[in-house]
């Protein structure tokens, strides 16, 4: 993979157990105590299995428990890309579509 920037970014791969395969999203929800912010992360997948990681890590989600002052924003599928930092992802709003995630947020 060519790179731009000449480092070597290394490339993490899909959670699912028996899978080798670069992961190419994030799940991850943001959390906040009202002072720091950041993205907590549940895993991450490659594109054949982030549904199915989806479903896996969301009742981890709904689970955690939270601190007072505490918050966690909704599970969200980000674009992984490495390199980047955790603020500067993007959600891939078109996987969501296509999972039936999050339709009736925003
Ligand atoms: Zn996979």
């Amino acid at each position: 993979m060519p790179s731009s920037t000449g480092d070597f970014c290394y490339v993490p791969t899909c959670d699912l157990w028996n899978c080798q395969r670069p992961a190419a999203y994030k799940i991850a929800a943001i959390w906040t105590d009202g002072v720091l912010t950041e993205l907590k992360p549940y895993g991450l997948a490659c594109p054949d299995h982030v549904g199915e990681l989806f479903r896996e890590v969301r009742l981890r989600h709904e689970r955690c428990k939270l601190a007072p002052g505490e918050s966690l924003g909704p599970l969200r599928i980000y674009l992984l890309c490495p390199g980047r930092r955790d603020s500067q992802l993007e959600i891939a709003t078109d996987v969501e579509r296509q999972l039936g995630i999050n339709s009736s947020a925003e």
